[in-house]
Protein backbone atom coordinates (compact mmCIF):
# COMPACT_ATOMS: atom_id res chain seq x y z
CA UNK A 1 0.00 0.00 0.00
CA UNK A 2 3.04 2.20 0.56
CA UNK A 3 3.61 4.63 -2.88
CA UNK A 4 7.16 4.71 -4.62
CA UNK A 5 9.41 2.75 -2.14
CA UNK A 6 9.31 0.85 0.55
CA UNK A 7 9.52 2.81 3.63
CA UNK A 8 10.23 0.22 7.11
CA UNK A 9 10.28 1.86 10.38
CA UNK A 10 9.06 3.10 13.74
CA UNK A 11 6.77 5.23 12.22
CA UNK A 12 4.97 3.48 9.34
CA UNK A 13 4.93 0.00 11.20
CA UNK A 14 1.04 0.18 11.94
CA UNK A 15 0.23 0.73 7.95
CA UNK A 16 3.12 -0.79 7.28
CA UNK A 17 6.00 0.46 4.58
CA UNK A 18 5.79 -2.63 1.88
CA UNK A 19 4.95 -1.48 -1.64
CA UNK A 20 1.66 -2.22 -3.68
CA UNK A 21 -0.05 -5.82 -3.38
CA UNK A 22 -3.13 -6.89 -3.21
CA UNK A 23 -4.76 -10.82 -3.13
CA UNK A 24 -8.47 -10.93 -4.19
CA UNK A 25 -10.13 -14.87 -4.08
CA UNK A 26 -13.02 -15.36 -5.31
CA UNK A 27 -14.48 -19.07 -6.98
CA UNK A 28 -10.92 -20.71 -6.24
CA UNK A 29 -9.05 -18.51 -8.17
CA UNK A 30 -6.00 -16.35 -6.76
CA UNK A 31 -5.95 -13.14 -8.21
CA UNK A 32 -3.01 -11.23 -7.33
CA UNK A 33 -2.80 -7.24 -7.89
CA UNK A 34 0.45 -5.92 -8.36
CA UNK A 35 3.84 -7.33 -7.57
CA UNK A 36 5.32 -4.44 -5.02
CA UNK A 37 7.37 -5.48 -1.93
CA UNK A 38 4.20 -6.77 -0.09
CA UNK A 39 4.47 -9.94 -2.30
CA UNK A 40 7.33 -11.40 -0.79
CA UNK A 41 5.49 -11.76 2.35
CA UNK A 42 2.36 -13.29 0.48
CA UNK A 43 4.56 -15.66 -0.82
CA UNK A 44 5.45 -17.49 2.05
CA UNK A 45 1.95 -17.29 3.26
CA UNK A 46 0.66 -19.57 0.13
CA UNK A 47 3.56 -21.81 0.54
CA UNK A 48 2.70 -22.52 4.03
CA UNK A 49 -1.63 -22.54 3.25
CA UNK A 50 -0.24 -25.06 0.29
CA UNK A 51 1.97 -27.15 1.75
CA UNK A 52 3.56 -28.44 -1.69
CA UNK A 53 0.30 -28.85 -3.61
CA UNK A 54 0.21 -27.23 -7.05
CA UNK A 55 -0.20 -23.37 -6.86
CA UNK A 56 -2.39 -21.84 -9.57
CA UNK A 57 -2.18 -17.88 -9.48
CA UNK A 58 -2.56 -15.07 -11.70
CA UNK A 59 -0.64 -11.53 -11.28
CA UNK A 60 -2.36 -8.72 -12.97
CA UNK A 61 0.00 -5.67 -13.06
CA UNK A 62 -0.94 -2.14 -13.12
CA UNK A 63 2.19 -1.19 -14.86
CA UNK A 64 5.86 -1.47 -14.45
CA UNK A 65 7.06 1.36 -12.12
CA UNK A 66 9.38 -0.33 -9.63
CA UNK A 67 7.24 -0.24 -6.61
CA UNK A 68 4.76 -2.60 -8.60
CA UNK A 69 7.32 -5.01 -9.44
CA UNK A 70 9.91 -5.24 -7.20
CA UNK A 71 8.94 -8.38 -5.30
CA UNK A 72 8.17 -10.61 -8.44
CA UNK A 73 12.12 -12.37 -7.56
CA UNK A 74 11.37 -12.41 -4.04
CA UNK A 75 8.00 -14.41 -4.61
CA UNK A 76 8.96 -17.68 -3.09
CA UNK A 77 6.78 -19.25 -5.34
CA UNK A 78 8.41 -18.94 -8.90
CA UNK A 79 11.08 -21.08 -7.20
CA UNK A 80 8.54 -23.95 -6.64
CA UNK A 81 8.13 -26.44 -9.61
CA UNK A 82 4.58 -26.84 -8.57
CA UNK A 83 4.01 -23.53 -9.10
CA UNK A 84 2.04 -21.91 -12.58
CA UNK A 85 1.64 -18.15 -12.78
CA UNK A 86 0.37 -16.14 -15.46
CA UNK A 87 1.03 -12.76 -15.72
CA UNK A 88 -1.24 -9.81 -17.33
CA UNK A 89 -0.20 -6.33 -17.97
CA UNK A 90 0.04 -3.68 -20.38
CA UNK A 91 3.44 -3.44 -22.16
CA UNK A 92 6.53 -0.88 -20.31
CA UNK A 93 6.20 2.37 -21.31
CA UNK A 94 9.25 1.56 -24.00
CA UNK A 95 10.19 -1.83 -23.86
CA UNK A 96 7.59 -4.79 -23.99
CA UNK A 97 6.17 -6.28 -20.55
CA UNK A 98 8.79 -9.65 -21.16
CA UNK A 99 11.90 -7.07 -21.12
CA UNK A 100 10.53 -5.12 -18.51
CA UNK A 101 9.89 -7.84 -15.84
CA UNK A 102 13.02 -9.99 -17.11
CA UNK A 103 15.32 -7.12 -16.93
CA UNK A 104 15.07 -6.39 -13.20
CA UNK A 105 16.53 -10.46 -12.68
CA UNK A 106 19.29 -9.67 -14.71
CA UNK A 107 22.95 -10.58 -13.16
CA UNK A 108 23.68 -6.49 -12.92
CA UNK A 109 20.14 -6.04 -10.53
CA UNK A 110 19.67 -9.74 -9.18
CA UNK A 111 21.77 -13.50 -9.31
CA UNK A 112 19.31 -15.81 -10.53
CA UNK A 113 18.16 -15.03 -14.43
CA UNK A 114 14.70 -15.54 -15.15
CA UNK A 115 15.27 -18.28 -17.78
CA UNK A 116 16.56 -20.49 -14.91
CA UNK A 117 13.40 -19.73 -12.42
CA UNK A 118 11.68 -23.57 -12.21
CA UNK A 119 8.18 -22.51 -11.95
CA UNK A 120 5.98 -22.41 -14.94
CA UNK A 121 5.32 -18.57 -15.53
CA UNK A 122 3.53 -17.32 -18.65
CA UNK A 123 3.86 -13.22 -19.35
CA UNK A 124 1.41 -11.81 -21.31
CA UNK A 125 0.49 -8.50 -22.96
CA UNK A 126 -2.90 -6.98 -22.08
CA UNK A 127 -4.66 -7.08 -25.55
CA UNK A 128 -7.96 -7.41 -24.62
CA UNK A 129 -9.31 -4.88 -21.62
CA UNK A 130 -12.32 -7.44 -20.97
CA UNK A 131 -11.30 -10.96 -20.05
CA UNK A 132 -12.09 -13.43 -17.74
CA UNK A 133 -10.25 -15.49 -15.10
CA UNK A 134 -12.14 -18.40 -13.70
CA UNK A 135 -15.34 -17.15 -12.44
CA UNK A 136 -13.89 -13.64 -12.14
CA UNK A 137 -14.68 -10.69 -14.63
CA UNK A 138 -11.51 -8.57 -14.81
CA UNK A 139 -11.68 -5.07 -17.06
CA UNK A 140 -8.83 -2.63 -17.68
CA UNK A 141 -8.94 0.89 -18.19
CA UNK A 142 -6.00 3.24 -18.87
CA UNK A 143 -5.16 5.26 -16.14
CA UNK A 144 -3.86 8.95 -16.04
CA UNK A 145 -0.21 8.28 -14.87
CA UNK A 146 2.93 8.64 -16.71
CA UNK A 147 3.62 5.28 -18.66
CA UNK A 148 1.57 2.50 -19.83
CA UNK A 149 -0.83 2.53 -16.69
CA UNK A 150 -4.29 0.80 -16.07
CA UNK A 151 -6.27 -0.09 -13.39
CA UNK A 152 -8.56 -2.93 -13.36
CA UNK A 153 -12.25 -3.83 -12.13
CA UNK A 154 -13.12 -7.31 -10.99
CA UNK A 155 -16.21 -8.56 -10.80
CA UNK A 156 -17.44 -12.23 -9.01
CA UNK A 157 -20.55 -13.32 -7.22
CA UNK A 158 -18.94 -12.37 -4.03
CA UNK A 159 -18.74 -8.97 -5.36
CA UNK A 160 -16.68 -6.06 -6.93
CA UNK A 161 -13.35 -4.77 -6.07
CA UNK A 162 -11.62 -1.40 -8.33
CA UNK A 163 -7.82 -1.04 -7.86
CA UNK A 164 -6.02 1.93 -9.28
CA UNK A 165 -2.85 2.58 -7.07
CA UNK A 166 -1.83 5.03 -9.21
CA UNK A 167 -3.65 7.25 -10.87
CA UNK A 168 -4.47 11.30 -10.99
CA UNK A 169 -8.18 12.55 -11.36
CA UNK A 170 -8.32 14.67 -15.13
CA UNK A 171 -8.45 18.17 -14.83
CA UNK A 172 -11.15 18.89 -16.53
CA UNK A 173 -13.80 18.46 -14.02
CA UNK A 174 -15.99 15.00 -13.74
CA UNK A 175 -14.09 12.03 -15.35
CA UNK A 176 -17.38 10.26 -16.34
CA UNK A 177 -15.67 7.31 -17.40
CA UNK A 178 -13.71 7.02 -14.47
CA UNK A 179 -17.36 7.01 -12.53
CA UNK A 180 -18.60 4.89 -14.58
CA UNK A 181 -15.62 2.08 -14.44
CA UNK A 182 -15.69 2.60 -10.49
CA UNK A 183 -19.76 2.17 -9.84
CA UNK A 184 -21.09 0.55 -7.00
CA UNK A 185 -18.05 -0.98 -6.44
CA UNK A 186 -17.28 -2.85 -3.03
CA UNK A 187 -14.00 -1.96 -2.49
CA UNK A 188 -12.39 0.43 -4.64
CA UNK A 189 -9.13 0.82 -3.98
CA UNK A 190 -7.40 4.01 -5.03
CA UNK A 191 -4.33 6.48 -4.79
CA UNK A 192 -4.75 8.96 -1.94
CA UNK A 193 -1.19 9.68 -2.15
CA UNK A 194 -1.40 13.65 -1.27
CA UNK A 195 -3.69 15.97 0.42
CA UNK A 196 -5.35 18.99 -1.38
CA UNK A 197 -2.19 21.44 -0.79
CA UNK A 198 0.49 18.63 -1.36
CA UNK A 199 -1.08 17.83 -4.35
CA UNK A 200 -1.26 21.32 -6.20
CA UNK A 201 2.33 21.13 -5.58
CA UNK A 202 2.77 17.67 -7.78
CA UNK A 203 0.11 18.40 -10.57
CA UNK A 204 1.08 15.62 -13.52
CA UNK A 205 2.66 13.52 -11.44
CA UNK A 206 0.62 10.89 -11.59
CA UNK A 207 -1.10 10.63 -8.31
CA UNK A 208 -3.82 11.84 -6.61
CA UNK A 209 -4.98 13.20 -3.60
CA UNK A 210 -7.83 12.47 -0.54
CA UNK A 211 -10.48 14.96 -1.38
CA UNK A 212 -10.81 13.93 -4.72
CA UNK A 213 -10.71 9.84 -3.79
CA UNK A 214 -13.43 10.94 -1.66
CA UNK A 215 -15.37 12.70 -4.47
CA UNK A 216 -15.23 10.24 -7.11
CA UNK A 217 -15.92 7.17 -4.36
CA UNK A 218 -19.30 9.30 -3.48
CA UNK A 219 -19.81 10.07 -7.62
CA UNK A 220 -19.76 6.25 -7.92
CA UNK A 221 -21.72 4.97 -5.34
CA UNK A 222 -19.29 2.72 -4.09
CA UNK A 223 -19.61 1.33 -0.31
CA UNK A 224 -15.94 1.28 0.79
CA UNK A 225 -12.90 3.37 -0.38
CA UNK A 226 -9.55 2.20 0.65
CA UNK A 227 -7.19 5.15 0.47
CA UNK A 228 -3.76 3.72 -1.09
CA UNK A 229 -0.14 4.68 -2.14
CA UNK A 230 0.55 6.01 1.22
CA UNK A 231 3.61 8.71 0.51
CA UNK A 232 6.89 7.08 1.80
CA UNK A 233 7.19 10.88 3.48
CA UNK A 234 3.91 10.06 5.37
CA UNK A 235 4.16 8.62 8.78
CA UNK A 236 1.14 6.80 10.52
CA UNK A 237 -0.04 9.91 12.01
CA UNK A 238 -0.60 11.62 9.02
CA UNK A 239 -2.22 8.62 7.07
CA UNK A 240 -4.74 8.87 10.21
CA UNK A 241 -5.40 12.60 9.80
CA UNK A 242 -5.85 11.30 5.95
CA UNK A 243 -8.75 8.88 6.94
CA UNK A 244 -9.96 11.33 9.41
CA UNK A 245 -10.09 14.20 7.03
CA UNK A 246 -11.75 11.54 4.60
CA UNK A 247 -14.50 10.65 6.88
CA UNK A 248 -15.48 14.35 7.34
CA UNK A 249 -16.09 14.74 4.31
CA UNK A 250 -18.01 11.86 3.47
CA UNK A 251 -19.99 12.80 6.85
CA UNK A 252 -21.06 16.18 5.32
CA UNK A 253 -21.97 14.81 2.30
CA UNK A 254 -24.26 12.58 4.53
CA UNK A 255 -22.93 9.25 2.96
CA UNK A 256 -22.96 5.95 4.99
CA UNK A 257 -19.98 5.11 2.92
CA UNK A 258 -16.64 3.46 4.50
CA UNK A 259 -13.34 5.02 4.60
CA UNK A 260 -10.19 2.74 5.35
CA UNK A 261 -6.21 3.22 4.37
CA UNK A 262 -4.89 0.26 3.36
CA UNK A 263 -2.82 -1.37 5.76
CA UNK A 264 -0.30 -4.57 5.72
CA UNK A 265 -2.57 -7.37 6.51
CA UNK A 266 -5.86 -5.91 6.19
CA UNK A 267 -8.70 -8.21 5.06
CA UNK A 268 -11.76 -7.34 3.48
CA UNK A 269 -14.87 -10.14 3.25
CA UNK A 270 -16.76 -8.51 0.58
CA UNK A 271 -20.45 -9.10 1.09
CA UNK A 272 -20.06 -6.15 3.98
CA UNK A 273 -17.85 -8.12 7.02
CA UNK A 274 -14.71 -6.70 7.31
CA UNK A 275 -11.89 -8.40 9.07
CA UNK A 276 -8.76 -7.07 10.46
CA UNK A 277 -5.37 -8.85 10.72
CA UNK A 278 -2.07 -8.46 11.23
CA UNK A 279 0.66 -10.69 9.38
ZN1 LIG B 1 3.42 3.53 -7.64
ZN1 LIG C 1 3.70 4.51 -11.00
Amino acid sequence: MRGSIATPGATTVRYGGNTSCIEYRSGGEIIILDAGTGLRALGQSLLKEFKGKPLNLTLLLTHTHWDHIQGLPFFAPIYNPRCRLRILGCEGARTGLVAALTGQMESTYFPVPFAKLPSNIEIEELKDFNFDIGPVLVRAQRANHPGMCVGYRLFSPDGIITFFPDVEPRADGVDQAMVDFLRDADVMIHDSQYDRAEYKKHIGWGHGCVDDSVALALQAGVKQLCLFHHDPDHDDKCVDEFVKHARQLVAKRKSKMKVDAAREGMVIQLGGKIVMKRN
